[in-house]
């Protein structure tokens, strides 16, 4: 029986990894805190996916699918690692489900966390209802009720969704820039404007980086195809007049103050590194980088490499990553790991 690669993290990037595993007849245990598969995407219950348009229900469930009939990964769900011991090829370790795993390399895919809209308090979220997150607008459109204002009911007629809530802001200690949201927004906006063609979207940037093709596919298509309207702002505060949610700001290209009221305001939140990054970190005796994300040993010869040999990161647990870039990240750990425990390489 060959030793199994263990995989923490059950969300793209994991599931990627022990796919591939699979694929090669390798065997994998794969464990994950939560109840279910899927990570981010499904646990959060994302809507449809960027770029590719699909449910997330659909590509990551068929993911999920694929994985648990897989006969050569075994599952471990609301699992977490205890304690982990030995080098490459002789790994041990201890689930808090009372399971014990020898494998010879592991995989963290331990992803990230969403940014807490209450540290940002300024912009309304927890004090006014309709102020609400990204994930809740996914939420509302997944679900089939479509987007409404979470107070009354009522479908909202103006629409602020505010960029970079989270993220690229020193005052809170987030320098990063998340990658994806610029282009989830986008895509949203265009999703409120097909579902309610009568509301108003208006989004608040900094900066745009819809990057690489998403640029032609969602920057000018919401603007050209679906009229919604981008304002470069800086933006003060959101408060409330009694009726309307009050967006205040300074308009940063014509150097005014702005004020527009709006029925809802979405935060377009980052990604926060794991807020378990800490523990894992200490369990597995691998080092962190500067921020708080799983660091990264070697970015171009062994991808996916850690401070420790034979364990691998891959995904959102490295900074923020998009769905394709976290499967692509956990191949690239599968192949590593398969190094260790896989056939030895042919003498050339
Ligand atoms: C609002 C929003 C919308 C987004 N929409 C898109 C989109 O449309 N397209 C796109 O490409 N990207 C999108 N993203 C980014 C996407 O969520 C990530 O790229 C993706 O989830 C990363 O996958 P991952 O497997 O690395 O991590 P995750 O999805 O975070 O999965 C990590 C898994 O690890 C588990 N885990 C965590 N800690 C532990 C632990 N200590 N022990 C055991 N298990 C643990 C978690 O339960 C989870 O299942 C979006 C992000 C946000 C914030
Ligand atoms: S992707 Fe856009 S919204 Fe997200 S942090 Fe970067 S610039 Fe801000």
């Amino acid at each position: 029986m060959k030793q199994p690669i263990l995989i923490v993290g059950g969300g793209p990037a994991g599931l990627a990894a022990a796919h591939a595993l699979g694929r090669v007849g390798q065997p994998s245990v794969l464990v994950d805190k939560a109840d279910r598969l899927g990570g981010a995407p499904i646990l959060s219950g994302y809507a449809k996916l960027v770029p590719s348009g699909e449910w997330a229900r659909d590509a990551i469930g068929g993911m999920v699918q694929r994985v648990v009939q897989d006969k050569l990964v075994e599952v471990h769900t609301g699992t977490t690692v205890k304690s982990f011991a030995g080098g490459p090829g002789a790994f041990t370790a201890e689930l808090s489900d009372g399971a014990t795993v020898r494998a010879g390399a592991a995989i963290l895919a331990t992803g990230f966390t969403h940014f807490d809209s209450l540290n940002k308090p300024e912009w309304g979220f927890g004090t006014f209802p309709d102020v609400v997150t990204t994930t809740q607008v996914e939420q509302m459109i997944s679900s089939g009720k479509g987007v409404r204002c979470p107070s009354d009911g009522r479908k909202p007629q103006r629409v602020a969704i505010l960029l970079c809530v989270g993220s690229r802001d020193r005052q809170i200690g987030r320098e990063w820039c998340s990658k994806i949201c610029c282009t989830v927004s986008a895509n949203m906006a265009m999703e409120i404007r097909e579902e309610l063609p009568d509301c108003h979207v208006y989004i608040y940037y900094m900066d745009i980086r819809t990057f690489g093709l998403y640029e032609t596919k969602y920057y000018w298509r919401s603007q050209e195809e679906f009229k919604v309207k981008y304002i470069k702002a800086r933006i003060a505060e959101v408060t409330s007049d009694g009726h309307k949610l009050i967006v205040k700001g300074e308009d940063t290209l014509v150097k005014r103050p702005v004020t527009i009221p709006f029925d809802m305001v979405v935060h377009a939140i980052g990604m926060d590194p794991n807020v378990d990054n800490k523990t894992i970190a200490e369990t597995f005796g691998v080092a962190l980088e500067q921020h708080g994300y799983l660091g990264r040993g070697n970015t171009y010869g062994n991808m996916g490499e850690t401070s420790r040999p034979g364990v691998f990161v891959a995904g959102a647990a490295t900074g923020p990553e998009t769905i394709d870039d976290s499967i692509g990240q956990g191949h690239a750990a599968a192949m590593q790991a398969l190094g260790i425990v896989g056939p030895s390489r042919a003498s050339a």
